[in-house]
């Protein structure tokens, strides 16, 4: 898991490196499907209920899903969601960060610093003998005290052999409540924040999920074993 983990935050950090004006994100997805595969390892995104890219790059009120494309051409002061599974040797790594293209406004800086922080208030709490409830629940308290919401219907998941595995780790919840976390869970974690409104609909391309009101949207995500000590990120490009 966490050669696995290495490998999707290398290819991550790759993407954002790249994501300049002037790109398109089929390049960017292009770029990044060569390293992981240099690497012997692949996407399993591809193909994944007829995926037709090998990972999501998602543009401003994009909030995820987006479809790589010769006609999403990045400009000056986009914000790019890039969500990156890989696969090594049979176990999974995914992690999601939302960059900056150029400069971007004050209101997308703010919108990207409290979706992080949130990120790691969720991961602080996945400790064994705490309860999913507690991370989804330190999600949300952290993306409400910045006057955001989280996205309705979109949650994390756990991770392993398979890309998506029980539990659901939503982005909401209450604090004591839900599954109990054990040492040796692998889970990600994915807060999907949205500027204004929780509602969120998919575009006639059966993926893009864009935010109802056209308002910016923000996603990031890490990999995180739960251990009996402190949590670890195993999406770092090295341990
Ligand atoms: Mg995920």
């Amino acid at each position: 898991m966490m050669k696995a983990g290495e490998l999707a935050a290398q290819a991550l950090a790759l993407a954002g490196k790249h994501a300049v004006p002037g790109i398109s994100t089929w390049e960017l997805d292009k770029i990044v499907d060569e390293y992981v595969r240099s690497k012997g390892g692949h996407s399993p995104c591809k193909g994944f209920e007829g995926f037709p890219g090998h990972n999501c790059y998602s543009i401003n009120e994009e909030l995820i899903h987006g479809i790589p494309s010769k006609k999403k051409i990045l400009k000056e002061g986009d914000i790019l969601s890039c969500d990156i599974v890989a696969e090594l040797n049979g176990f999974m790594g995914d992690n999601t960060k939302t960059f900056m293209v150029g400069k971007v406004s004050d209101e997308a800086a703010r919108l990207m610093k409290y979706t992080e922080e949130a990120l790691y208030k969720g991961i602080e709490k996945a400790v064994a003998g705490n309860r999913i409830g507690d991370i989804s629940h330190a999600i949300q308290a952290h993306v409400e005290s910045g006057g955001y919401v989280c996205a309705e219907k979109f949650i994390g998941h756990g991770i392993g052999r398979d890309m998506h595995e029980d539990p659901e780790v939503p982005n909401e919840g209450k604090a004591g409540h839900g599954p109990r976390l054990m040492p040796g869970m692998t889970i990600a974690i994915e807060p999907m924040v949205n500027s204004h409104s929780r509602r969120v609909r998919i575009l006639s391309d059966k993926w893009t999920v864009v935010t109802t009101d056209g308002s910016l949207s923000c996603h990031f995500e890490h990999t995180v074993a739960v251990t009996n000590g402190e949590p670890v990120i195993l999406t770092l490009e090295s341990h």
